[in-house]
Order: structure tokens, then sequence, then C-alpha cells
């Protein structure tokens, strides 16, 4: 089911998302969800707060045709995001980081904004799937990203308050007309 989206400056973007401790029928509804809504927005992952729901929980689809690493684009073809790609990471935690990189980031709470943002080049992640199973990924690349990226959500952070001062400024004014338009 599509749900709606929390957009900035919406409170519940600031939460401190809650660790899961059960993996029911209700944590799965929640995912296959976040799997619509994402997919409803042509994005490419999606932290659970987003649909308004505070649990450590988050969804990256990488795009088949981006894979290797690319922007969030906002035109993906209709069949490139197969549901079975999608990494389901529930109660993530970064065990290992390595080196820095600059890369322009979007999200589906600031819809149409792209900003550049520097994050760990690589990172080591461990996490529990759906079913409760202890899994390890790691990654160098657009994931990478993505995934510093969702779980920034799950500690109330956004990506624009990664920017600098002025970029913030701008962004917030920008921001402000554009909502009261
Ligand atoms: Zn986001």
């Amino acid at each position: 089911m599509i749900r709606d989206i929390v957009v900035y400056p919406d409170k519940r973007l600031k939460l401190i998302s809650k660790a899961v401790s059960t993996f029911d029928g209700a944590l799965h509804d929640l995912l296959d969800d976040m799997y619509d809504t994402m997919r409803s927005k042509n994005g490419v992952g999606l932290a659970a707060i987003q649909i308004g729901a505070d649990v450590r929980a988050l969804i990256i689809n990488v795009p088949l045709e981006d894979k290797g690493g690319d922007s969030y684009a906002e035109d993906h073809d209709e069949n490139d995001q197969p549901k079975e790609n999608t990494l389901e990471m529930i109660n993530p935690v970064i065990v290992e980081k390595e080196g820095c990189e600059k890369f322009q980031e979007g999200c589906l709470s600031i819809p149409g904004v792209y900003e550049d943002v520097e994050r760990a080049k690589q990172v080591k992640v461990e996490y529990v799937d759906r079913q409760g199973k202890k899994q390890t990924i790691e990654d160098d690349g657009f994931l990478a990203i993505a995934i510093q990226h969702e779980m920034d959500h799950l500690d109330g952070k956004v990506f624009i308050e990664k920017l600098s001062f002025l970029k913030r400024k701008k962004f917030e004014k920008e921001w402000a007309k554009r909502l009261k338009a």
C-alpha cells in the first residue's frame, strides 16, 4: 500500500527511531508499504520514519541500470527496481567505515532538492533482515552512500543538515518559498 511521505520540516523527521524487536506480519506489512511508497515516488531508498513509523527499518533498491553508483535519478524505468532486489535493513549498525566521498544526494522527504554531501566512502554494516536473521554488508559505491543517508533518518537527521551554513540558509529560504506556493 502506498502511504503518505513525511515531508520536511515535519517534526517526525527529527525522531530517534526505536529498535525493532518483533519480526512479525506488522513489520512485513510496513516493509512492503515502504517499497510501494518508494517506488511510487521513483525513490531508491526509504526509512520507516518517512512514512511515519519511528522504527529502525530502512529499504534500498538500487535501480539495475544505475548499479555501481549514480545519483538518485528521477526517471527510472518501471521494471528496473524489482522487489526481490530490495535490501531491507533492520536495526542497522555501522561497524566499520573508511575514506571520504562527496556525492549528490536527494531525499523523498525533501523532493526536488539535490546537494553534494560528504560521507564515508566505504562502510561495513551489521543488521537483521525481516526474519530477524543477522546479516552483514560491505560496500564502497552508491549503496554505501545510500545506507548512510537512510541510517541518518533513523537518528532524526536529514541530509541538508550536512550542508554549509550558507547553503543551508539558501535552502531554507527556497524551501519556505516552495511550501507557500
Ligand atoms: Zn532521505
